[in-house]
């Protein structure tokens, strides 16, 4: 077996459809070619959104495209331990500030900045004696990455880079600077669930042993937060691998929101695996 490991890791909110498939069937290609490993990570860590039936429907649904994994899957649910960790060195080093602005106030900077709402939010940690308020008022509130300390720490990100094997949706390929500045000052811990996707997929690639990350393009501009954070964390860096997006009939890519048929309304109609897997250019 070579070092080559990789993930196909979706979120249970919903059923999965070809645009699924496709991403987990290329991952899991890869991990054969490579006589490497594939793991499945299930990313629930919304607690509202993600449906233990959606779960079991992941598991039906790859084994019926024939797929086999480590098990047990990794279930971001159960480590919420490494992502406090994880956060408790981002805040030793003076990363992290408290947001308590609604969704609603961050909406309205961002109209009210004179660059419109293109780039993410910039905020800036309140006075001591405010966050005190707010902290006994009981307003809740998210964690986010300061961008301004975090290009500090990391020499303004210069030589911060990442392998790209696959391809943006520009065609960005090969070594490609990292740049998160767009991304304004993320938020790493939710409100509600007190952490979030970034900071999860991050401490889990790392903790999986994750050689290379596979996973569609629409992720690409996710990899520069990331890059970001595996530097502020010390974390090793996968190389990435990202692939095109299946497109449906309509022309869109396949979205669960647009309720686009599942695998399960595939089975039901009498697809096979087989049938599937041909369309899709994995037979
Ligand atoms: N859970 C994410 C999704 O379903 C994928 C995260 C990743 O591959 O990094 O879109």
């Amino acid at each position: 077996m070579s070092g080559f490991v990789t993930r196909f890791a979706p979120s249970p909110t919903g059923r999965l459809h070809r645009g699924h498939a496709f991403s987990a069937l290329t991952a899991y290609r890869a991990a054969r070619q490579a006589d490497g490993r594939f793991l499945l990570r299930i990313e629930d860590i919304d607690r509202v959104r993600c449906r233990p039936e959606f779960e079991t429907a992941v598991f039906e649904d790859l084994a019926w495209l024939g797929m086999t994994w480590e098990r047990p899957a990794r279930r971001q649910s159960g480590h919420m331990d490494d992502y406090q960790s994880a956060l408790e060195v981002l805040r030793a080093k003076g990363l992290l500030y408290r947001c308590f602005r609604t969704r609603k106030e961050i909406a309205e900077a961002a109209a009210s900045a004179p660059h419109g709402a293109a780039e993410g939010f910039r905020g800036s940690p309140l006075s001591p004696s405010k966050e005190r308020a707010l902290l006994d008022a009981g307003k809740p509130f998210a964690w986010r990455l300061s961008l301004d300390a975090a290009a500090e720490l990391l020499s303004g990100f210069d030589g911060l880079t990442f392998i790209e094997e696959g391809g943006g949706p520009d065609g960005e390929t090969g070594l490609i600077p990292a740049d998160p500045m767009s991304a304004g000052d993320v938020v790493l811990a939710r409100k509600d669930v007190g952490v979030a996707y970034h900071l999860a997929v991050v401490v889990d690639d790392a903790l999986q042993g994750i050689s290379h990350v596979i996973r569609g393009e629409d992720l690409f501009q996710a990899t520069h937060i990331q890059r970001m954070l595996q530097a502020l964390l010390d974390l090793p860096a996968p190389v990435y691998r990202h692939h095109r997006l299946l497109i449906g009939p309509d022309g869109k890519r396949y979205a669960k929101r647009d309720l686009a048929e599942t695998l399960a309304d595939l089975r039901d109609r009498g697809v096979t695996a087989h049938d599937l897997k041909l369309e899709l250019g994995f037979a």
